[in-house]
């Protein structure tokens, strides 16, 4: 392959309209910046080859040599990705449990990895869920805590990373969507071997463009709403005064992200562990852990009283798997179209095939 830089960012993801809002090219490079959940070349870049290309989840994404890397094998499972736990869990905490978007997982696993050492800072996404949120630098309970919940759009979380690798030689903890997951460890690939530490995804079927914000101004009764949810039942939910007033899926529709519909990864498979909703009780989280640092950090979570794990409900595993499949198969038809949004996957032909028959007797 030639060398490639920032004009075929340009070309290939900013203005085709694939870009992900993840942030790994920013903070390294002048020419580019976010405006709020867009991100653009402010002034054309000189240079033929770039960073800003590489680390892109948009350029090019190998799922085998990206499994190679964080799991040292190949994956286990062509839906869910490689792991070694399956679980339901929740914080132990009382006011983590009560912030978090559900069982409060991901609170409780940043701010053990903040106490104990293992990271010197996080990477979080903080702001309220009706305004466009933004990305913090947490190095303490309090921003934590503040990070807690969904924001269901596309903040470039990971702005701050390259700023933070060039100025510290500290552990960095990532909080992210799946495609900032994969982002991150092309980063981690090339030029931050083992800063990163620990790396949590978040699972997420789809984002939504700044315009659902614009949307919300318009509807008084909801703008002062302090959770937002998607709940099993449809729709999506508001919590606002007490109450909570659902909006129609097809209201939301509008608003999601184009790049997100060229998504194969909802569960984040390459995170040292992957937090989602359990689509059953709101009180818990799915866990899934993927790495031994993954593997680490909970046990250590455990011990320390700050997480309760039970084991995934056998008969919800193909629940799960089968709204993942969903999601995977929708991409693999437009590969086989060979649809351009698409392009970015390399995907094998035996990968594709185990997608495809999984489930089938
Ligand atoms: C856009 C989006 C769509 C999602 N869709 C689904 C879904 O369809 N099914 C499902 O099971 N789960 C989905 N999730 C994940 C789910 O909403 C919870 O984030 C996850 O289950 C963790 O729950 P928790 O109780 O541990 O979270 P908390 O303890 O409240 O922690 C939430 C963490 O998420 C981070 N965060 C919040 N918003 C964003 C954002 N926009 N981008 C990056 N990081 C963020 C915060 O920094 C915080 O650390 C989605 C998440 C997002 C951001
Ligand atoms: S690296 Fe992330 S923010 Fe930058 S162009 Fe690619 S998807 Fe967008
Ligand atoms: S659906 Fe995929 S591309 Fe869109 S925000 Fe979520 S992880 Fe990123």
């Amino acid at each position: 392959m030639g060398r490639r830089g920032p004009s075929e960012l340009q070309t290939q993801v900013l203005a085709a309209d694939l870009c992900t809002a993840c942030g790994a090219c920013l903070g390294h490079c002048p020419y580019l910046k976010s405006l709020g959940e867009r991100v653009a070349f402010i002034h054309p870049c000189p240079r033929s080859e770039g960073r800003c290309f590489d680390v892109c989840p948009r350029t090019s994404l190998d799922p085998e040599s990206l499994d190679r890397q964080v799991l040292g094998a190949p994956r286990r499972h062509p839906i869910l990705g490689g792991y070694d736990g399956l679980y339901f869990a929740r914080a132990r905490d009382a006011d983590v449990g009560a912030r978090g978007q559900y069982g409060g997982v991901t609170t409780a696993l940043v701010l053990l990895a903040l106490e104990s050492g293992m990271a010197g800072a996080a990477l979080l996404t903080s702001g309220t869920p009706t305004r466009e949120p933004r990305a913090v630098v947490a190095r303490d309970r309090d921003t934590v805590l503040a990070a807690a919940g969904t924001k269901y759009s596309a903040c470039p979380t990971l702005e701050p990373l390259a700023g933070l690798l060039r100025e510290s030689s500290e552990p960095v903890a990532v909080v992210g969507r799946p495609c900032q997951v994969a982002a991150a460890r092309k980063v981690e690939a090339r030029e931050a071997s083992g800063r990163l530490a620990p790396v949590i995804g978040i699972f997420c079927f789809w984002a939504l463009t700044p315009a659902f914000y614009r949307f919300l101004e318009g509807r008084r009764d909801l703008e002062r709403a302090t959770k937002l949810d998607l709940p099993k039942d449809g729709g999506m939910t508001f919590a606002v005064n007490g109450r909570t007033a659902t909006v129609r899926l097809d209201e939301i529709r509008p608003f999601i992200r184009p790049a997100c519909q060229a998504c194969f990864d909802p569960t984040a498979e390459w995170a040292d562990v992957s937090v989602g909703s359990t689509e059953h009780d709101a009180a818990w989280n799915t866990l899934v852990v993927r790495t031994a640092r993954g593997r680490d950090l909970v046990e250590r979570a455990r011990a320390a009283g700050a997480l309760e794990v039970k084991p995934y409900p056998l008969e919800r595993i193909p629940v799960l798997e089968e709204a993942v499949q969903r999601k995977k198969l929708r991409v693999l038809d437009a590969l086989d179209a060979g649809q351009p949004e698409v392009a970015y996957l390399g995907l094998r032909e035996a990968q594709r095939a185990a997608v495809r028959a999984h489930g089938r007797a």
